[in-house]
């Protein structure tokens, strides 16, 4: 009876301590009391009419260099100097490799580390099989009902028009940053970044150029995408992912399939797969502290016990993640099966057989420990093991620096309903050839999206609406306007 006794208050004690954790351990870390921004009177319709033409340059990246369609790139170019006169006359232009821009505008104080926007001027295809699907064409440029239509009004060219927007209403306004500025619009991010943002950021290298802050794409505003969370959710990325692609390879002697040996070269890579994929990465919740931190408050009280009480119930609270597809890569290095080769011929045994295994890498693992994972996990020395396409996890950047700081205040002068937060990248941006150039490298651009239009970036019907732009152009002219060297909060 005693030891019953104690037993129960043990347990009432530790479920009180879980509970009131609950309670105690998120307290509302959003940023009060921050001013509206400004509403700087803007002449909507004419921007929208340039959002518009802007779609209607179809500057399309393609996987086959080959189909680079050169003179929509130089079109774009001059669209960009007829519509910008004023940063134009004001700013010091170069063309990267032949299709990327910079823009350097200086500011008031030259003492004053810079700070660089990013944008992307390339789109990707539309997939021929759904143009019927389109309401507008994708590159019609159509404005019908508030909303302009076609590839590229979100990603990306509504961050190069709305950064183009906004420094020319400063411009006008007979005003500068009080740093100096420098945009930087790759022209390949959609097939990597390499020849575009890539050569951009050797630019800055070499001449010793480095940034306060870095903000390119990546993160939105977004509603409906965190679970228990009703209100709109601005995300800031703050790293990303690393890439890898490994190529499994088997080698055997062929021959004819009427004489098998009792394995093939594709039976040794398949036993191979099977490894792989019953050997998943660890979950780590580390990636996701952040994420809690600041919006802990925010969700629902059964979630809030289980978060803070991962020393206890991390297991739990891993176990639902791991279950959710759009969850599970936040906490793990992911891994995919993509692509197999074997035999050319049904009656021919395989001289070889190779897979290809995509992983998107957690910041915290590295190229070479997930390789190494592998071959652990594959444990035959049949099969070769190569690395193809790797870049490193970024560096995580801080949520205390001037950029974030300054990112989080304007978003909540921007609209104050928004909570905002910082997270994970799962997919890739051009900001990872900038990691080297700032340890402030954040992904955000102001747009609305929930589960359903985040289907129309990359996909059918890709629109925004003109109110939505003209947020996205504010923003940005508010960000600009307040570089000065006192950190915004
Ligand atoms: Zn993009």
């Amino acid at each position: 009876m005693k030891k019953f006794l104690i037993l129960s208050v043990v347990l009432v004690g530790l479920v009180t301590l879980l509970l009131v954790r609950g309670h105690t351990q998120f307290p509302d870390r959003q940023l009060h009391g921050v001013e509206p921004l400004p509403q700087t009177p803007v002449d909507a319709e004419a921007m929208a009419q340039r959002l518009a033409g802007a779609i209607r340059i179809p500057t399309i990246a393609h996987d086959d260099r080959s189909n680079f369609d050169e003179a929509a790139f130089l079109d774009f170019h001059r669209y960009l100097e007829q519509h910008y006169p004023l940063i134009h006359a004001a700013a010091t232009r170069e063309v990267i490799n032949g299709y990327s821009l910079v823009y350097r505008i200086d500011g008031h104080n030259a003492e004053l580390k810079p700070a660089l926007f990013m944008g992307h001027i390339d789109v990707v295809p539309v997939d021929p099989a759904t143009i019927d699907e389109w309401i507008h064409g994708p590159f019609s440029g159509a404005i019908d009902q508030g909303i302009v239509w076609g590839r590229g009004a979100v990603d990306d060219k509504l961050t190069v028009m709305a950064l183009m927007e906004a420094m020319e209403l400063m411009l006008a306004a007979g005003e500068k940053p009080q740093r100096t500025v420098y945009f930087s619009f790759g022209h390949d991010e959609e097939v990597g970044g390499k020849d575009g943002a890539g050569h951009v950021a050797e630019h800055f290298k070499a001449q010793g150029i480095s940034f306060e802050f870095v903000l390119d794409e990546g993160g939105a505003v977004t509603q409906g995408l965190v679970a228990g969370v009703e209100a709109p959710v601005a995300m800031i990325g703050i790293a990303e992912k690393g890439y890898m692609n490994l190529h499994l390879t088997v080698n055997a002697s062929g021959g004819h399939s009427s004489q098998p040996p009792p394995h093939t070269a594709a039976g040794i890579l398949a036993a191979a797969i099977v490894k792989v994929e019953d050997n998943p990465f660890p979950a780590d919740l580390s990636a996701l502290e952040p994420n809690f931190y600041y919006m802990g408050h925010y969700f629902p009280y059964s979630t809030r016990v289980a978060l803070a009480n991962t020393w206890l119930l991390s297991p739990l609270v891993e176990q639902v993640l791991l279950a959710s597809r759009t969850a599970a890569p936040s906490i793990r290095t992911t891994t995919a099966v993509t692509m197999l080769e074997g035999s050319s011929k049904s009656n021919i045994l395989p001289t070889r057989a190779t897979a290809v295994v995509n992983f998107r890498i957690l910041p915290g693992d590295s190229v070479a420990g997930v390789k190494q994972h592998i071959v652990d996990a594959i444990d035959d020395e049949r099969v070769e093991v190569t690395v193809h396409m790797a870049n490193e996890p970024s560096p995580v950047s801080s949520t205390e620096s001037f950029g974030y700081k300054l990112l989080e205040r304007t978003i909540r002068g921007s609209d104050g309903e928004v909570l905002v937060t910082p997270y994970l990248v799962q997919g890739g941006t051009d900001a990872k050839h900038f990691v080297d150039l700032s340890d402030s490298v954040y992904r955000f651009m102001m747009f609305r999206v929930n589960p359903m239009t985040a289907k129309r970036v990359h996909g059918v019907n890709e629109q925004v609406s003109v109110d939505h732009y003209v947020e996205a152009v504010r923003f940005y002219h508010a960000l600009l306007s307040n570089l000065g060297d006192s950190p915004a909060s």
